[in-house]
């Protein structure tokens, strides 16, 4: 509400600049205490689908926060909130936790076939150089196959190249997890840093997606991002695919994964859960 008013301004008594200085801190109090109470943080799931075969690879877990008297918070809200309250550790903690559980429990009537889990992971989070033995942690408890969970880190992640951060790359490499770049495409960085990291997937941004269809820009961007990845031994996912025609052109350009509103929005567990269960729910 007053957070245009906040940033950069010198105001001497701004009163909606003190009413979002407050409501900011009584909702980081209110995180605090999401994260010991059960229910008020929960995880959708959106299924991601080959695009080649129309199946079901896996899921991104997506966070969210029911609140108590707000209502839903969108994680494009609270996230930067838990990141510059460091509440991001906990709650990347619990994230993880949760998804690699539900991977497990998902993936047992079905041993054959071997389901995915995304997991986004804050920059704030590869700062720490104890996620590796977290990741380990997660993995040692709920017994998912190290290969089967993704961790997805934006380009910023990759941007902040110090040695700290590589190592601990690295260590998560070592593991055996697989690391994709989100959002791509949207970063100010430079190719080079996909020689120096061992990245597996690169995730093409909504924002190519949405006017993949004729000769647009877009399209060809797109397409030159599913080309670099072949390139690299990458594999490529599109997200936000809304329409057939999106979903036709990528596969068309060799992308090998999709996700978005076409084949079906974040799901709660059960729906997600059901969705397995009946492959003919995702439209394809
Ligand atoms: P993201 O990782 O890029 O996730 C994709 C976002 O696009 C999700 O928004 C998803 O609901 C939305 N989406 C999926 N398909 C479509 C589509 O076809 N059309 C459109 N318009 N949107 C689509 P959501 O769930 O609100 O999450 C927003 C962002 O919040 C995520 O972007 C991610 O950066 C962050 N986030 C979500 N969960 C977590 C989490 O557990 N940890 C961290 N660190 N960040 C998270
Ligand atoms: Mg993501
Ligand atoms: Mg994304
Ligand atoms: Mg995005």
């Amino acid at each position: 509400r007053a957070k245009a008013a906040g940033e950069g301004t010198f105001a001497r008594y701004d009163p909606a600049m003190h009413s979002g200085l407050v409501d900011r801190l009584q909702l980081a109090a209110d995180l605090r205490r999401a994260l010991e109470t059960t229910g008020e943080l929960v995880l959708h799931y959106q299924p991601t689908i080959e695009l080649r075969s129309g199946t079901v690879t896996g899921f991104e877990a997506l966070v969210r926060w029911r609140h108590p008297t707000r209502g839903e918070i969108s994680p494009a809200d609270f996230i930067p909130l838990a990141e510059s309250t460091g509440l991001i550790r906990p709650l990347g903690q619990w994230v993880l936790a949760e998804a690699s559980r539900q991977c497990v429990e998902w993936s047992r009537p079905a041993p054959d076939r071997p389901l995915t889990m995304a997991v986004n992971v804050s920059g704030r989070q590869f700062d720490q150089t104890d996620l590796p033995a977290i990741v380990a942690g997660v993995l040692a408890d709920t017994g998912l196959p190290a290969e089967r969970l993704c961790l997805e880190m934006t380009e910023s992640v990759l941007m902040n190249d110090t040695e700290e951060n590589l190592a601990v790359l690295l260590s998560l490499k070592q593991i055996g997890v697989k690391l994709a770049i989100d959002d791509f495409g949207t970063g100010y960085s430079s190719l080079a840093y996909l020689r120096r990291f061992p990245v597996d997937t690169l995730k093409i941004d909504r924002s190519f997606v949405e006017r993949i269809g004729g000769a647009t820009p877009d399209a060809a961007l797109a397409r030159t991002i599913v080309q670099l990845g072949q390139s690299l031994g990458m594999a490529t996912v599109a997200e936000g695919i809304e329409q057939y025609a999106q979903f036709l052109a990528l596969r068309r350009m060799g992308c090998d994964v999709g996700q978005g509103y076409y084949f079906s929005r974040p799901l709660p567990a059960r729906e997600a859960g059901a969705l397995l269960r009946d492959p003919a729910a995702v439209a394809v």
